[in-house]
Protein backbone atom coordinates (compact mmCIF):
# COMPACT_ATOMS: atom_id res chain seq x y z
CA UNK A 1 0.00 0.00 0.00
CA UNK A 2 1.72 2.85 -1.38
CA UNK A 3 0.14 5.45 0.74
CA UNK A 4 1.43 3.47 4.29
CA UNK A 5 5.01 3.09 2.78
CA UNK A 6 5.23 6.52 1.94
CA UNK A 7 3.92 7.58 5.58
CA UNK A 8 6.26 5.20 7.23
CA UNK A 9 9.42 6.33 4.86
CA UNK A 10 8.59 10.14 6.04
CA UNK A 11 7.87 9.39 9.83
CA UNK A 12 8.88 5.98 11.16
CA UNK A 13 12.08 5.93 13.18
CA UNK A 14 14.57 2.64 13.32
CA UNK A 15 15.42 1.41 16.54
CA UNK A 16 18.61 -0.46 16.56
CA UNK A 17 18.24 -2.79 13.82
CA UNK A 18 14.77 -4.35 14.85
CA UNK A 19 11.92 -1.85 15.65
CA UNK A 20 10.46 0.27 14.07
CA UNK A 21 8.91 3.11 16.00
CA UNK A 22 5.40 4.31 14.21
CA UNK A 23 3.98 6.67 17.32
CA UNK A 24 3.24 9.66 14.80
CA UNK A 25 0.47 8.05 12.92
CA UNK A 26 -0.07 4.33 14.70
CA UNK A 27 1.08 3.42 18.07
CA UNK A 28 0.31 6.69 19.84
CA UNK A 29 -0.80 9.40 18.13
CA UNK A 30 -3.17 7.86 15.09
CA UNK A 31 -4.26 9.32 12.05
CA UNK A 32 -7.78 8.25 11.04
CA UNK A 33 -7.79 9.21 8.08
CA UNK A 34 -4.89 6.70 7.15
CA UNK A 35 -6.11 3.89 9.28
CA UNK A 36 -9.40 4.44 7.30
CA UNK A 37 -7.49 3.78 4.07
CA UNK A 38 -5.83 1.00 6.01
CA UNK A 39 -9.25 -0.35 6.97
CA UNK A 40 -10.62 0.15 3.25
CA UNK A 41 -7.55 -1.81 1.56
CA UNK A 42 -7.83 -4.66 4.40
CA UNK A 43 -11.94 -4.93 3.30
CA UNK A 44 -10.62 -5.14 -0.67
CA UNK A 45 -8.42 -7.96 0.10
CA UNK A 46 -11.37 -9.89 2.53
CA UNK A 47 -14.66 -8.75 1.04
CA UNK A 48 -15.08 -12.13 -0.26
CA UNK A 49 -14.33 -14.16 2.74
CA UNK A 50 -17.43 -14.06 4.51
CA UNK A 51 -15.93 -12.55 7.73
CA UNK A 52 -18.23 -12.61 10.77
CA UNK A 53 -15.56 -11.03 13.10
CA UNK A 54 -12.44 -9.04 13.43
CA UNK A 55 -10.36 -10.57 15.99
CA UNK A 56 -7.24 -8.78 17.53
CA UNK A 57 -5.04 -8.09 20.53
CA UNK A 58 -4.94 -4.73 22.79
CA UNK A 59 -3.96 -2.22 22.82
CA UNK A 60 -2.22 -1.46 19.30
CA UNK A 61 -5.08 -3.37 17.26
CA UNK A 62 -8.09 -1.94 18.49
CA UNK A 63 -8.00 1.32 16.82
CA UNK A 64 -7.58 -0.54 12.92
CA UNK A 65 -9.82 -3.55 14.30
CA UNK A 66 -12.54 -1.09 14.71
CA UNK A 67 -11.95 1.57 11.42
CA UNK A 68 -11.77 -1.83 9.62
CA UNK A 69 -15.13 -3.60 11.19
CA UNK A 70 -17.10 -0.52 9.62
CA UNK A 71 -16.15 -2.06 6.25
CA UNK A 72 -17.30 -5.34 6.91
CA UNK A 73 -19.91 -4.42 8.87
CA UNK A 74 -18.89 -6.55 12.23
CA UNK A 75 -18.02 -6.73 15.39
CA UNK A 76 -14.49 -6.55 16.96
CA UNK A 77 -13.49 -8.67 19.18
CA UNK A 78 -10.03 -7.71 21.46
CA UNK A 79 -7.80 -10.35 23.42
CA UNK A 80 -6.76 -9.11 26.51
CA UNK A 81 -3.27 -9.58 27.86
CA UNK A 82 -3.03 -10.56 31.33
CA UNK A 83 -5.78 -12.66 31.80
CA UNK A 84 -5.87 -15.32 34.16
CA UNK A 85 -4.70 -18.35 31.99
CA UNK A 86 -6.53 -20.78 35.11
CA UNK A 87 -10.18 -19.25 34.08
CA UNK A 88 -10.36 -22.67 31.45
CA UNK A 89 -13.82 -23.10 31.00
CA UNK A 90 -14.85 -19.51 30.22
CA UNK A 91 -11.51 -17.84 28.53
CA UNK A 92 -9.59 -18.91 25.83
CA UNK A 93 -6.34 -18.50 26.65
CA UNK A 94 -2.57 -18.51 25.12
CA UNK A 95 0.90 -17.12 26.01
CA UNK A 96 2.90 -14.90 23.86
CA UNK A 97 6.56 -13.18 24.14
CA UNK A 98 6.77 -10.15 23.09
CA UNK A 99 10.46 -8.98 22.15
CA UNK A 100 10.00 -5.70 22.29
CA UNK A 101 9.03 -5.65 25.63
CA UNK A 102 10.77 -9.11 26.47
CA UNK A 103 8.55 -10.06 28.73
CA UNK A 104 5.48 -13.20 28.34
CA UNK A 105 2.05 -12.44 28.62
CA UNK A 106 -1.19 -14.55 28.67
CA UNK A 107 -3.91 -13.59 26.28
CA UNK A 108 -7.35 -14.17 26.11
CA UNK A 109 -10.77 -14.26 24.79
CA UNK A 110 -13.52 -14.95 26.45
CA UNK A 111 -15.76 -17.82 25.24
CA UNK A 112 -19.07 -16.31 24.49
CA UNK A 113 -17.21 -13.86 21.78
CA UNK A 114 -16.41 -16.31 19.38
CA UNK A 115 -18.48 -18.73 18.16
CA UNK A 116 -17.68 -21.94 15.68
CA UNK A 117 -19.93 -20.37 13.36
CA UNK A 118 -17.97 -17.03 13.09
CA UNK A 119 -15.64 -16.40 10.55
CA UNK A 120 -12.33 -14.75 11.64
CA UNK A 121 -9.98 -12.10 10.12
CA UNK A 122 -7.46 -11.32 12.70
CA UNK A 123 -5.92 -7.77 12.59
CA UNK A 124 -2.50 -6.29 14.16
CA UNK A 125 -0.42 -3.40 13.49
CA UNK A 126 2.68 -5.44 13.56
CA UNK A 127 4.04 -8.89 12.65
CA UNK A 128 7.52 -9.98 13.30
CA UNK A 129 8.44 -13.35 14.77
CA UNK A 130 4.79 -13.90 14.56
CA UNK A 131 4.31 -15.16 18.44
CA UNK A 132 0.70 -12.49 18.80
CA UNK A 133 0.05 -14.08 15.61
CA UNK A 134 0.40 -17.36 16.33
CA UNK A 135 -1.35 -17.03 19.69
CA UNK A 136 -4.36 -15.54 18.46
CA UNK A 137 -4.62 -18.05 15.67
CA UNK A 138 -4.17 -20.62 18.25
CA UNK A 139 -7.37 -18.94 20.01
CA UNK A 140 -9.64 -18.79 16.60
CA UNK A 141 -8.42 -22.73 16.82
CA UNK A 142 -9.74 -23.54 20.22
CA UNK A 143 -12.91 -21.95 19.48
CA UNK A 144 -13.76 -24.00 16.26
CA UNK A 145 -14.56 -21.13 14.37
CA UNK A 146 -12.99 -20.63 10.28
CA UNK A 147 -10.27 -18.77 10.27
CA UNK A 148 -10.37 -16.30 6.68
CA UNK A 149 -6.80 -15.59 7.78
CA UNK A 150 -4.74 -12.32 9.41
CA UNK A 151 -4.17 -8.47 7.99
CA UNK A 152 -1.23 -7.04 9.02
CA UNK A 153 -0.03 -3.49 8.67
CA UNK A 154 3.70 -3.26 8.76
CA UNK A 155 5.56 -6.66 8.63
CA UNK A 156 8.99 -6.99 9.17
CA UNK A 157 10.29 -9.91 6.70
CA UNK A 158 13.56 -10.40 7.83
CA UNK A 159 12.25 -11.47 11.31
CA UNK A 160 10.39 -14.18 10.03
CA UNK A 161 7.05 -14.59 11.36
CA UNK A 162 5.42 -14.20 8.57
CA UNK A 163 7.14 -16.95 6.67
CA UNK A 164 6.74 -19.47 9.56
CA UNK A 165 3.02 -18.69 9.06
CA UNK A 166 2.31 -18.47 5.68
CA UNK A 167 4.15 -21.95 5.16
CA UNK A 168 1.63 -23.42 7.86
CA UNK A 169 -0.96 -22.67 4.81
CA UNK A 170 -1.99 -19.36 6.84
CA UNK A 171 -3.59 -16.76 4.04
CA UNK A 172 -0.93 -13.27 5.82
CA UNK A 173 -1.91 -10.15 4.08
CA UNK A 174 0.46 -7.26 5.10
CA UNK A 175 0.30 -4.02 3.72
CA UNK A 176 3.68 -2.80 4.03
CA UNK A 177 6.34 -5.49 4.24
CA UNK A 178 9.72 -4.37 5.14
CA UNK A 179 12.45 -6.65 3.79
CA UNK A 180 15.58 -4.93 5.93
CA UNK A 181 16.35 -1.69 7.98
CA UNK A 182 20.07 -1.88 8.74
CA UNK A 183 21.65 1.87 9.86
CA UNK A 184 17.96 3.13 10.09
CA UNK A 185 17.86 2.55 5.99
CA UNK A 186 14.17 1.42 5.06
CA UNK A 187 14.17 -1.37 2.32
CA UNK A 188 10.96 -2.34 1.38
CA UNK A 189 10.39 -5.89 -0.38
P1 LIG B 1 5.64 -10.76 17.06
O1 LIG B 1 4.73 -11.40 18.06
O2 LIG B 1 5.23 -11.05 15.63
O3 LIG B 1 7.08 -11.06 17.32
O4 LIG B 1 5.50 -9.18 17.26
C1 LIG B 1 4.29 -8.57 16.98
C2 LIG B 1 3.81 -7.72 18.11
O5 LIG B 1 4.88 -7.03 18.74
C3 LIG B 1 2.86 -6.68 17.59
O6 LIG B 1 1.58 -6.88 18.18
C4 LIG B 1 3.43 -5.34 18.00
O7 LIG B 1 2.66 -4.77 19.02
C5 LIG B 1 4.81 -5.64 18.55
N1 LIG B 1 5.89 -5.27 17.61
C6 LIG B 1 6.74 -6.11 16.99
N2 LIG B 1 7.67 -5.46 16.28
C7 LIG B 1 7.39 -4.15 16.44
C8 LIG B 1 8.01 -2.95 15.94
O8 LIG B 1 9.02 -2.94 15.20
N3 LIG B 1 7.43 -1.78 16.30
C9 LIG B 1 6.33 -1.73 17.09
N4 LIG B 1 5.84 -0.52 17.37
N5 LIG B 1 5.72 -2.83 17.59
C10 LIG B 1 6.25 -4.03 17.27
Amino acid sequence: MELLKQRILEQATVIGSEVLKVDMFLNHQIDVALLNEIGKEFFRLYADAGITKILTVEASGIGIACITAQYFNTPVVFAKKGVNRNAEGEIYSCDVFSFTKNAKACIGVCQKYLDKDDTILILDDFLAYGSALTGLIDIVKKSGAKLAGAGIVIEKGFQQGGQAIRSSGIRVESLAIIESMDNGKIVFG
